[in-house]
């Protein structure tokens, strides 16, 4: 690969995008920048109904998120005269014909061939109509689609994950590029912006191998350089099952708002279904080297966006207090106890949502958790608690004379009054905790 590597992220604005789309966005902009190559964004909105510019707008702010910078915009909706042009070319070629079957015909025919054990492929029935049966279709139904006529010969290419690839061209309808209303659809249009934007490589999902196949004709009809293309596999959930409609859940903008880390979702998604192993890693650099595509297989990829949690954890303990320092002040915490407070929960937390709560225990107090048979020696340890600010020797030296008025010890000394303080059995050091506390509710 060299600088003249030219990748693109081809989403279309339809709606949120979620994990899988940032599998490929990822894989794009990873090959370009270890190439020193250029990496293209490019709205697919050719479909003017569905494309939405709030979708558009979540796009970038997604990529921004997570450090994804694109070198340029692309738009479909801009280049539209390209597309008729190119259109034009294939008509001239005689590569492109109309025709008017209506999807209930076309239903029809399907089922017919399935029937007979046939595979459904369009059987070509416009070809055979003259320009008078042409004149009267489009008179009776309005202007039909114009299909591609595939070359029904072998199409085969070097796919980077998946090896060799063959396709029939016999085995699959011409497919349609321009639909009965004159909307260009993504195939015809991904083509041209392929080729006239001297794209090199394509990663997208394995939905897209039948594509590739009649793209890569559409390209050498149009005089094209061929890209080189690579599948990745599709997600599934952690039991292997589908993903695709749990999809809509997995939105990254759905993440960022859960709190993880951008960090945390590209080393998972950088790495995961290939042979290398899943580390936090911190800065794109890293990612970026140790990139490569050749490692990654052709089995479906399981994701448990569970693995986010504590890959997000990890990340925020690297933080230093100047990293975090504004979403601290924002929950109220004074400035003189800010470092402490980050030094006691900073791996008490999976996400930088768990500061609010443990701010809200420091100040309004945990609800105390009590075991029965610890009750009345809680009651002995309260009293002994000291009145006013707490302080970095107040856990020694109140635990001490509990320890003395009570005989408790160990485990059994210090786990109830954790319990009772914070209201868990786990946490962080109670000694470097107690000067937060601001009111203990168990000495109620
Ligand atoms: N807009 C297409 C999609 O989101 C792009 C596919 C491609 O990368 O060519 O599926």
């Amino acid at each position: 690969m060299s600088d003249n590597t030219i990748t693109r992220f081809a989403p279309s604005p339809t709606g949120w995008i979620h994990v899988g789309n940032l599998r490929t966005a990822l894989m794009n902009y990873l090959i370009a920048r270890k190439a020193g190559g250029t990496f293209i964004l490019r709205i697919d909105d050719t479909d003017p109904n569905r494309s939405k510019e709030e979708y558009v707008d979540g796009i970038k702010r997604d990529l921004d998120w997570l450090g994804l910078h694109w070198d340029r915009v692309e738009r479909q909706s801009l280049r539209l005269e390209k597309y008729e042009e190119a259109a034009q070319k294939l008509r001239e070629m005689d590569r492109f014909y109309e025709a008017f079957e209506t999807p209930t015909e076309l239903d029809l025919k399907r089922k017919k061939q399935l029937n007979m054990g046939k595979p459904p492929v369009y059987d070509r029935a416009a070809l055979k109509l003259d320009a008078a049966e042409r004149d009267a279709l489009r008179a009776e139904r309005g202007p039909g689609v114009w299909r591609f006529k595939l070359l029904q010969e072998r199409i085969v290419w070097d796919d980077g994950i998946l090896g060799d690839v063959s396709i029939d061209g016999a085995s699959v309808s011409d497919p349609v590029l321009i639909r009965g209303d004159g909307q260009i659809l993504y195939t015809l249009a991904s083509v041209v912006d392929d080729t006239e934007m001297g794209v090199t490589h394509v990663v997208r999902g394995s939905d897209h191998v039948t594509n590739t196949g009649t793209q890569i004709q559409i390209m050498q009809a149009l005089g094209g350089t061929v890209p080189q293309f690579a599948h990745h596999s599709l997600l599934t959930g952690p039991q292997g099952e589908a993903l695709s409609k749990r999809l809509g859940t997995l939105a990254l903008k759905d993440l960022r708002e859960a709190g993880i880390a951008p960090q945390a979702l590209l080393s998972l998604m950088s790495r995961l279904g290939s042979s290398d192993p899943v580390e936090l890693r911190t800065d794109m650099q890293t990612l970026i080297d140790g990139f490569d595509i050749s490692r990654f297989g052709s089995a479906p990829t399981k994701f448990d966006a569970e693995d986010l949690k504590p890959l997000t954890a990890h990340y925020l303990q690297t933080l230093d207090l100047e990293d975090v320092a504004e979403d601290i002040r924002a929950l109220g915490v004074p400035d003189d106890q800010a470092a402490r407070f980050w030094s006691v929960t900073r791996e008490n937390i999976t996400t930088l949502h768990d500061l609010e709560g443990w701010w809200k225990m420091f100040t309004q107090g945990a609800e105390p958790v009590i075991d029965d048979e610890d009750r009345e020696f809680i009651a002995q340890a309260m009293a002994l608690l000291p009145e006013g600010a707490f302080t970095d020797e107040t856990w020694s030296t109140w635990t001490a004379q509990v320890k003395e008025q009570t005989g408790r010890k160990g485990k059994s000394l210090f786990m109830p009054l954790r319990k009772a303080l914070t209201g868990q059995a786990h946490g962080p050091e109670m000694a470097t905790l107690m000067p937060l506390l601001q009111v203990v509710k168990a000495r109620r």
